[in-house]
């Protein structure tokens, strides 16, 4: 598999990691699988080494990532804030997680930014901020999971790693990559998946444990979705998804219970973009903007430009602070922008 730290940069990653007993792996903000997934490996793979090893993360994550191995132990500092502000003043490095700047912390960057423990930082998005040590940062990669293993491989302990592990790693890539739907075109992705097949993992099981675990309000909301609340812009390729506050509670629906809805209306033959506006479940006053794409469309050329977000080139999302009504014009006038690159 390739060598993906340059000489210099594994010596820095072995003596960082040697030196430190009480290492904190952050990750960001509403945590997605591979967010968790690659976050629990680093844990699992360092705690075999004897450090003291705490995954902190600024905000909850949703129900179907909880049967993770290792799961219950993440530590969620918007419930523990005043807990969780010491350990990570107590760390001696930091393992930055699947992000790229520290803004991405929100509510935890003060506490992250404010201790001057090394910081290693183990990504595959774009821009990576000047803010660690170590850099490794693979925006072709289709998830830190990947980056990751690809990692283990490089230490010569990616056969030595336990089970566990090996259902983490494989989770957070089958997570950002929809299954190995999209992102996941290099016969690396495959490779990475061989050895950790042979680790022994279920992939199918793996499958249902993340995908098939709806609840029956949410599939009576996703239903309601598609047939009241889908607007397809037919000549723009794109379609554009709204969903409110009172709407969730009418369905009795939690937060996690929305994963994947944007991805939907890409079904829709010559579908280009799909966009999804959720209003914020704790500030009414904030509408989430999720973009997804195919092919060559750049979300996050459009997430940067309108929504002051960013990601992925086919995964993006942002943040809008105003009324949904409001919400719905910027994606319109957004969508108007990029229409030569739509139609
Ligand atoms: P989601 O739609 O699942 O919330 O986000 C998809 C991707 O867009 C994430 O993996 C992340 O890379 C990016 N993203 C989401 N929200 C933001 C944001 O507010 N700022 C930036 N820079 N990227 C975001
Ligand atoms: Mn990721």
């Amino acid at each position: 598999m390739e060598k993906i730290l340059s000489e210099d940069a594994l010596l820095q990653f072995r003596r960082l990691t040697a030196e430190a007993q009480h290492i904190v792996i952050c990750t960001h903000v509403n945590p997605d699988g591979d967010a968790i997934g690659s976050s629990l490996a680093m844990k699992k793979y360092l705690a075999r080494e004897g450090k003291n090893v705490e995954v902190v993360v600024p905000t909850s994550f949703p129900d179907f990532l909880k049967w993770m191995p290792g799961a219950s132990e993440v530590k969620v500092y918007a419930k523990h804030e005043e807990e969780m502000s010491a350990v990570i003043k107590e760390a001696d490095l930091f393992l930055v997680a699947d992000y790229n700047a520290p803004s991405r912390l929100m509510g935890m960057e003060a506490a992250v930014i404010a201790n001057p423990a090394p910081k290693i930082m183990i990504d595959h998005h774009t821009d990576p901020a000047d803010f660690c040590q170590v850099v490794v940062s693979r925006p072709d990669m289709c998830a830190t999971a990947e980056v990751w293993c690809h990692l283990l491989d490089q230490t010569g302990e990616l056969d030595a790693i336990s089970h566990d592990e090996a259902v983490c790693i494989y989770t957070a890539m089958m997570c950002d990559t929809g299954a190995f739907t999209y992102a996941s075109s290099r016969p690396a992705v495959y490779e990475c998946i061989g050895k950790l097949l042979a680790c022994g993992i279920d992939k199918d099981k793996i499958y249902r444990n993340v995908f098939w675990t709806a609840s029956p309000a949410r599939m009576k909301l996703m239903g309601y979705m598609l047939y009241v609340k889908m607007d397809v812009l037919t000549q723009m390729h794109a379609s554009i998804m709204t969903l409110t506050n009172s709407e969730r509670r009418l369905f009795g629906i939690k937060n996690g219970d929305t994963e994947g809805f944007v991805n939907m209306p890409l079904q829709i033959m010559g579908m280009r973009l799909s966009v999804f506006l959720a209003q914020d479940t704790e500030h009414p006053d904030v509408i989430k903007v999720s973009l997804r794409s195919v092919d060559d469309f750049p979300c996050n050329e459009m997430a940067a430009r309108f929504f002051n977000g960013g990601g992925h080139k086919n995964a993006s999302g942002g943040r809008l602070q105003c009324s949904m009504d409001e919400a719905v014009e910027t994606v319109k006038k957004a969508i108007r922008a990029f229409e030569s690159l739509l139609k």
